[in-house]
C-alpha cells in the first residue's frame, strides 16, 4: 500500500482479496502496510487490485515462501516484547540458563543477566531431551517461576513449548513461545503457534537449509501470526571440534531473504563456553539483530548444558565486548 493509505483503503483491498476466494494478510510496517495474498492456487489477476485506492504496487512474489519474503514485505519486521525490541536495526539478548531447575537457581541467573544489561530471559521449563533419563523440566511449575522472574526483574520471559499440548500453558506464563531445532518442521506445532498471540522465536533445525528454516516460518505466517524470531543455532556437520556448526553465513543470507529478524545462538552453535564469546560477536558482526545466550552461576551442577554456559562474569564481559561492538557498528544496544 502507498505510505499514506487510509484504513478504510486497507479494507478495503483486504476486503476485495477475501471477496475472490484468497485470505488477505495484513502486516503494519513504520513506513507503509503490505497485504500478503495467499490461497491461491495459480496466478492471481492484479488488475482489479491494482486500480483500487492507496494501493502502490502489486507484486508477484518469486519465491515459495511468500509472507515471509522481502518480496512481499521490504521493511524489517520490528518485535516489541515488554521494553524489548527484536529487528529494525537495534541489538538485543536473551539470556539465561538452558533449563528453569528452581526458583533460587532461576532467580540467581536472572539476577546476573538482569545486572550485565540482557533485554529477555530465557530458560525452559520443558526440555528437548536426547535421552528418555535426561531431566525433563520443570514444566508448569517452570512457567510460573519465569512469570515471577518477569514481574521482579522486568524482563520479558521466552521458554520452549516442546509439542501442542505445551503451547497453552507456554502462551499463558510466557512472552515469547520457542520452538527448538528438534520441532522446525513439527508442521501441525507450527501451525498452533501460528495462531497465537505471542510471538515465535523459531530455532533453525540441525540439518535444515535456509529454505527449510523459511518454509517453516511462512507455516506460522500462514495461519495469521507475523511475529516471528529466527535464530541460527548450529548445523550438523563433520567437524567436531565443536557440537554444531555455527553456520554464521546463514544470517546475511536470511537477511537478504526475508523482513524477518534473526538471532544468533552461539550457545547450542558451539557447545563450548570458550567459543561463546567470539562467535557472538561474530554473529553481531554478520548482521545479526541479536543474541541468544545460556548463562548459570553453578554450570558444573547444570541439569543441562553446563559445558556450553557462561559464568556470570564471562556473560558480563560480552555484553560489554557487545557495547563496544555496537557503537562500532552504529548500531543500538537497546
Ligand atoms: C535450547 O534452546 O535450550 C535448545 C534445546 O536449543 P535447540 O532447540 O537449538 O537445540
Ligand atoms: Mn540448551
Amino acid at each position: 500500500m502507498k505510505r499514506n493509505a487510509t484504513q478504510e483503503e486497507i479494507d478495503g483491498v483486504a476486503a476485495r482479496i477475501e471477496s475472490m476466494g484468497l485470505k488477505a494478510h495484513v502486516i503494519p510496517g513504520a513506513l507503509r502496510t503490505a497485504i500478503g495474498i495467499t490461497g491461491n492456487t495459480g496466478p492471481v489477476d492484479p488488475s482489479t487490485i491494482e486500480m483500487m485506492p492507496g494501493v502502490r504496487e502489486v507484486i508477484r512474489v518469486t519465491k515459495p515462501y511468500k509472507l515471509v519474503s522481502r518480496e512481499m514485505k521490504h521493511e524489517d519486521t520490528v518485535i516489541r516484547v515488554g521494553g524489548a525490541t527484536i529487528g529494525g536495526g537495534g541489538l538485543v539478548v536473551a539470556a539465561g540458563p538452558c533449563a528453569v531447575e528452581s526458583e533460587s537457581q532461576a532467580f540467581a541467573v536472572a539476577e546476573k543477566v538482569k545486572a550485565a544489561g540482557a533485554h529477555l530471559f530465557r530458560g525452559g521449563a520443558f526440555k528437548p531431551r536426547t535421552s528418555p533419563y535426561s531431566f525433563q523440566g520443570l514444566g508448569i511449575e517452570g512457567l510460573k517461576i519465569l512469570a515471577r522472574i518477569r514481574d521482579t526483574f522486568d524482563l520479558p520471559v521466552v521458554t520452549e513449548a516442546i509439542d501442542v499440548e505445551s503451547v497453552g500453558p507456554v502462551e499463558q506464563y510466557a512472552d515469547v513461545i520457542q520452538v527448538g531445532a528438534r520441532n522446525m518442521q513439527n508442521f501441525s506445532l507450527l501451525k498452533r503457534v501460528g495462531r497465537s498471540g505471542r510471538p515465535v522465536l523459531l530455532k533453525r533445525g540441525m540439518s535444515a537449509t535456509v529454505e527449510e528454516l523459511l518454509m517453516s516460518a511462512e507455516y506460522i505466517l500462514s495461519e495469521g501470526n507475523y511475529q516471528v524470531i529466527l535464530c541460527e543455532r548450529g548445523v550438523r556437520t563433520f567437524s567436531d571440534h565443536t557440537r554444531n556448526t555455527l553456520d554464521l553465513s546463514a544470517v546475511p543470507a536470511v537477511k537478504e531473504l526475508t523482513h524477518l529478524p534473526i538471532l544468533v545462538d552461539p550457545s547450542h552453535g558451539t557447545g563450548r563456553r570458550d567459543k561463546v564469546l567470539p562467535m557472538a560477536l561474530a554473529g553481531i558482526a554478520a548482521g545479526a539483530d541479536g543474541l541468544l545466550v545460556e548463562v548459570h552461576t553453578d554450570p558444573e551442577k547444570a541439569l543441562s548444558d553446563g559445558p556450553q554456559s557462561l559464568y556470570p562474569e564471562q556473560f558480563a564481559a560480552l555484553m560489554e565486548g557487545l557495547g563496544r561492538l555496537a557503537q562500532a557498528l552504529e548500531r543500538p544496544l537497546k
